[in-house]
Order: C-alpha cells, then structure tokens, then sequence
C-alpha cells in the first residue's frame, strides 16, 4: 500500500482544494483511501461532498489526565514545582489541577510519595469513516475542544485507512510542522507539498522540507496561485532546486477554486479544464 502525504507548512496555501482533486484523479486509476489528518479541524470531507452525520463516528479515549486522592493526599507539596505545563497551583491544604492543561506526562504522579497522584484514560475525540460519491472511501478524526493526543488520534485514522483494502492512501496533513503533521508524515512514500508565493509560505514551505528531511522523505513541490508574487514564485523554484524537491506543477489563480469550494466539489470536477495542472503532477511524480 503506498502512501502520499500532502502537506504545506502553512495553512491557506489551498492544500484542501489541491488534494480533493489528486483525490478524484488519482481514484480512476488507483484503488484510493484518503485520511483526512487534521483532526483539529477536519474539512476535507466536506470539500468531497461528506458530511459531518455521514461519518460513522466512534468515540476514541487517547488522552490522560491527573486526578487527585484527596484521602491519600498529606499536602507535602512535592508535587507543586514539578510539572512543566504550570498545571498545579496551591489551594486549600492541597493541590489544585488545572485539567484543561493537563498533558498526562504522569511526572507529579511519579513525585507524590503517598500515591496520592494518578492518571485517568478520557476520551478526546472520534474517528470515522465514509464513502465519497468519488467512489473512495474517506477517514477522518475530530479532536474534542481543549483536548490533548491529536497525534494519537493520527495514528488511529491512519490504523483503519490500513484496514481498507486499497493500494494507495492519500494522507492531508494539517499546517504546521506539529505532533499531528509528524504523525501524518511517519512512514510516508512521498510528499506532496503545497505552497504559494508569499513570504510566510515560503518560509513555513522551508520547515516542512526540513522535517521531510529528517524523516528521509521524497518530495515534490506544487505552487499554487503561482502567478500572484512572481519575484517569489522565482525564488521557491530556486530553493526547491537546491533542495532537490522537484517542481510537479504551477497552478494559477483562479476564483473557480472559491467557487468550488463554495460548491462543495473538488476544483476538478467544478470546472474540469483544471485537470491539466493535476495531471501535470502525476507526469512530473512518475
Ligand atoms: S500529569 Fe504532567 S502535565 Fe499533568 S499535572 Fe501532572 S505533571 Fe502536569
Ligand atoms: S506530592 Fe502527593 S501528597 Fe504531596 S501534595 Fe502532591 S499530591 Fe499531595
């Protein structure tokens, strides 16, 4: 099973509009799964015409969180100095947890001498799947508000797009160079990145190439709204030439792409006159 993960560093680049449509093209010749990974705020479903009471939810428990003895507690303080994510304050005659911080890293648990201090499985979130009418499946995962794990809830959504029978996953990694897009990347065959020439792409275009790096990824590079800064177009052409990432296509801009989203439908099937840019990719990536 191969898989292929999109991502870009920064949000805004268009990635949604240009995965939905590899999706579609991709899915006439290749037996698809697409894992929606940005569990945070998930809306490439939405974008295939999926909605939210279309997936078949279920709830997931990846997250832990502290909660007090108050009967083994002796008020030692021990514990109050210790946790990094400034969780513990004082109150009466013990410590008070702020849940909300909490990360579950379990250090306060393992300082408190009486055993006062213990960690509880919540859940934080669901995952689900659905059919598209594209005729591939899609995944996806929502993380609850103020919820801790998205990375965890990654690699669940990526666990059941592996139960599917199918030969390519196509993996939307959320902005960012965070918990969930390492999860997102893990294990990937190739990168797709989606960038635009702005100078906060570019420069979130040059972290996620790093992190690709590291993870020994290879990498093609997408332009979207290529025509909108062409000095800087210019410049990331020449960054991925030096980086070795291999320019797959330019897209320009073009107000269809909000139309289609207004729509509901991937670029492609919107106006199918914009095949020719996808179709560019898969040439350039064979
Ligand atoms: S489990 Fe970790 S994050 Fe949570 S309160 Fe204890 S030390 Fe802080
Ligand atoms: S270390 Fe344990 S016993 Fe001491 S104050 Fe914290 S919770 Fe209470």
């Amino acid at each position: 099973m191969r898989k292929i993960v999109v991502l870009s560093g920064k949000g805004g680049t268009g990635k949604t509009s240009i995965t939905s449509s590899l999706a579609v093209i991709l899915s006439r010749s290749n037996k698809l799964v697409v894992v929606d990974c940005d569990v945070d705020t998930p809306n490439l479903g939405l974008v295939l015409g999926v909605k939210k009471d279309d997936f078949n939810w279920k709830k997931v428990y990846e997250s832990e969180k502290v909660v007090l003895d108050h009967d083994k507690c002796t008020g030692c303080k021990k514990c109050l100095s210790i946790c990094n994510f400034d969780v513990i304050s004082w109150g009466d005659g013990v410590p008070v947890f702020n849940k909300f911080l909490c990360e579950g890293c379990g250090a306060c648990s393992i300082v408190c001498p009486e055993g006062a201090v213990s960690l509880e499985r919540i859940q934080n979130g669901f995952i689900g799947s659905a059919d598209t009418s594209y005729g591939f499946k899609i995944v996806s995962g929502r993380l609850l508000m103020g919820a801790s794990g998205s990375g965890k809830i990654v690699d669940l959504i990526r666990e059941r797009a592996s139960g599917y029978k199918a030969d390519l996953v196509l993996l939307d990694a959320p902005a960012g160079i965070g918990c969930p897009v390492i999860a997102s990347v893990r294990g990937a065959d190739y990168a797709l990145l989606v960038t635009e020439p702005t100078p906060s792409a570019f420069s979130d275009l040059k972290r996620a190439v790093k992190l690709l790096k590291q993870f020994n990824i290879p990498a093609g590079l997408i332009i979207n709204k290529s025509d909108i800064n062409k000095g800087f177009n210019e410049k990331i052409k020449a960054f991925a030439k030096e980086k070795g990432v291999r320019l797959l296509s330019e897209v320009p801009y073009d107000y269809a792409f909000v139309d289609s989203l207004v729509n509901l439908k991937p670029v492609v099937v919107y106006d199918n006159s914009f095949e020719k840019y996808f179709k560019d990719i898969m040439n350039n990536n064979s």
